[in-house]
């Protein structure tokens, strides 16, 4: 079936668009990194009503990006049209700015990526016999003539920067680059569930979804079917507008899939955001996700949410941002609440009117998702020393870890411990705010922050056992398969040799699913597949570190108690002979002090005594 049979209009003339339409575009780089382009092909493959998208990259990217759709293609007469810059057939009129139905509107993507790479463009409209083939360098054509394809675009690009070594030196590994392009995907995969998409990755496919239109199998192939199975169907509708007679009134209606209380994750990046057909990042809508979630989730975790809202076109700007990540709402409070009702109702059992646009069927197989109170009942705090907040009696504050010192007159004498010093044996007084010891030394008090003391601490013990070739590990009773989004398997293969050396055994499946028989025994075996998928999303988000440090740093990181857990007398003594034991206590792997040192001297100096002979 051709795109214009499926009911798309066929391809439009492109012209370039009158200077004044062109000044209001928002400006900046709209090419950064392999994943900007392949995001701007896919945007036009499914502007061009495709029901199957592929991608291909190799070597991140750099080397070889190739996005085909079956779309309804380019008239042979417009290929060069479609290269030039602020070239559309998407928009006309200044107006229509205000009202953009599609994901591209600036006409400017296949001028800036053939500025950047040697672009080669085959596209055939239902109607043609053959297609046109046209190869830019340098930004100018090369070359033009026909090719036998079917109908529809196919886009490759090679040597991306190749010309431009300051911007080829900002690109990260293949690695890093291809899972950049992995998580744009696995967005537009998760946003058009009716579109089939498949993503290889230097030969392996990394991800295939089926375009049935139900955005749960979508899920399935990005999250596995454990998580799609979980997910419940959220719904609301709200008028943007007072109804006033002879207007129409405008709507926000929300849809999609939320996880149960109990699907928590350690990373915001399961929060999936689509408006009006396009994925974008607002840390707006991501709190109204979650704030729907406040005290049904173990503080510093995070829900897994499929969100899409839709508005009339005139009620949101996609204009702001250069790359088209971010839109802004007319009644952005408005959309918030709409956003927050749909996952709270989700959450609470009701049932949810059946989103006509995006909602799956309740499935017969397979278990009934538990909802509600009953999701919140079979809720497992991910490890014992992290309690949800109402079970505690305090709010955590997950940001505890990173606030200052307490402040206050500066105390002289209060000192970092010395570079290569070792600790003296302390006594432990208590604990602080659930985040420093408080302990008596030989000359004055020390301050111990708990989480990177202990993170020191498992660092060195990890390190130590990785360096004689024998990790801690915990083996599995039974091997458990773990369906991994497509980034975060591309992070495993990235990683593969470091997390063997850690005590993560594991083997790749097919379609990014891997087989975990054990785990580094710091962090434990209670639920070894969380365990693992906790552990990427924390590699994920290191940035500070590199290499065999940064998977090393993230599993003590992971494994250390946590600013905000209660530590019992021992565990305190503990805690402390440990850090006395270490060989660089000063300081946690990302650098941060482990301890503060009041010298007898300085407090008494501050309580203005006389200097004390001892
Ligand atoms: P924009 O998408 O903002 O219009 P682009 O530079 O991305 O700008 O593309 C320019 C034009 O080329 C589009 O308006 C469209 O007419 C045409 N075009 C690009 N890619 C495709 C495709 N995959 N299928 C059909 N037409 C395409
Ligand atoms: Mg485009």
């Amino acid at each position: 079936m051709s795109a214009e049979e499926r009911g798309h209009p066929g391809p439009g003339p492109i012209r370039v668009l009158a200077p004044e339409v062109a000044s209001r575009i928002a400006a900046g780089e709209v090419i950064e990194r392999p994943a900007s382009v392949v995001k701007e092909l896919v945007e036009n493959a499914l502007d061009a009503g495709a029901a199957a998208v592929e991608i291909e990259i190799e070597e991140g990217g750099a080397a070889l990006m190739r996005v085909s759709d079956d779309g309804c293609g380019i008239a042979p007469s417009e290929v060069e049209s479609a290269f030039l810059r602020h070239a559309t057939s998407k928009l006309r009129s200044e107006h229509d700015l205000f009202t953009v139905r599609t994901l591209g509107f600036r006409g400017e993507a296949l001028a800036a990526v053939s500025a950047a790479a040697d672009v080669e463009l085959t596209t055939r409209p239902a109607g043609e016999q053959g297609a046109v083939r046209a190869r830019y360098r340098g930004g100018e054509l090369a070359s033009r003539g026909s090719a036998p394809s079917a109908p529809g675009t196919a886009v490759e690009v090679r040597g991306l920067f190749a010309q431009l070594p300051a911007r080829r030196r900002f690109l990260r590994s293949p690695r890093a680059e291809a899972r950049a392009v992995a998580s744009v995907v696995t967005d537009y995969a998760l946003c058009r569930p009716a579109v089939s998409f498949r993503l290889r990755v230097d030969g392996r496919q990394a991800l295939h979804t089926p375009g049935t239109g139900e955005p749960r199998d979508a899920v399935t192939s990005v999250y596995g079917a454990q998580v799609a199975s979980e997910l419940l169907p959220a719904s609301a509708d709200r008028s943007l507008r007072e109804p006033a007679p002879g207007r129409e009134q405008p709507r926000c209606l929300v849809g999609g899939l939320v996880g149960p209380p109990s699907l928590h994750r350690g990373s915001r990046r399961y929060i999936h955001l689509v408006a009006n057909g396009r994925t974008i990042s607002s840390r707006a809508l991501v709190h109204a996700v979650e704030e729907a979630y406040r005290a049904l989730m173990p503080a510093g975790r995070h829900p897994v949410a499929l969100i899409r809202v839709e508005v009339p076109p005139g009620q949101v700007d996609v204009n702001v941002h250069p790359r088209k990540a971010e839109v802004r709402f007319r009644h952005e409070q408005l959309v918030y609440a709409t956003v927050s009702e749909a996952v709270r109702s989700a959450l609470s059992g009701a049932p949810a009117p059946e989103a006509p646009w995006l909602d799956a069927p309740a499935r017969a197989d397979g278990p009934r998702p538990p909802r509600g109170r009953e999701a919140l009942a079979s809720a497992q705090p991910a490890s014992s020393l992290q309690l949800p907040p109402d079970l505690t009696g305090a709010p955590a504050r997950p940001g505890a870890a990173r606030s200052p010192l307490p402040s206050g007159k500066p105390v002289s004498g209060r000192a970092a411990l010395p570079l290569g010093e070792r600790l003296p044996a302390l006594r432990p007084l208590g604990q602080f705010d659930r985040l420093y010891l408080v302990a008596e030394g030989p000359d004055g008090l020390y301050l111990v922050d708990q989480h990177a003391a202990h993170e020191r601490v498992l660092y060195e013990r990890v390190l130590t056992a990785r360096e004689r070739g024998r990790p801690e590990r915990q083996a599995l009773l039974e091997p458990v398969a773990v369906a991994l989004a497509p980034d975060r398997a591309e992070l495993v293969a990235e990683l593969s040799s470091e997390l063997e050396a850690l005590g993560f055994e594991l083997s790749e499946l097919d379609g990014g699913a891997v087989l975990l028989r054990s785990v580094p025994a710091a962090l434990g075996s209670r639920d070894p597949e969380r365990s693992l998928v906790d552990y990427l999303d924390a590699l994920d988000a290191e940035e500070r570190l590199t290499g065999p440090d940064r998977a090393l740093a993230t599993l003590a990181c992971r494994a250390a108690v946590m600013a905000g857990d209660r530590l019992a007398p021992e565990e305190q003594r503990a805690l402390l002979q440990d850090l006395e034991a270490a060989s660089e206590p000063q300081s946690c792997p990302h650098g941060r002090p482990t301890v503060v040192h009041l010298t007898r001297e300085a407090l008494d100096r501050s309580f203005r005594r006389p200097p004390q002979r001892r």
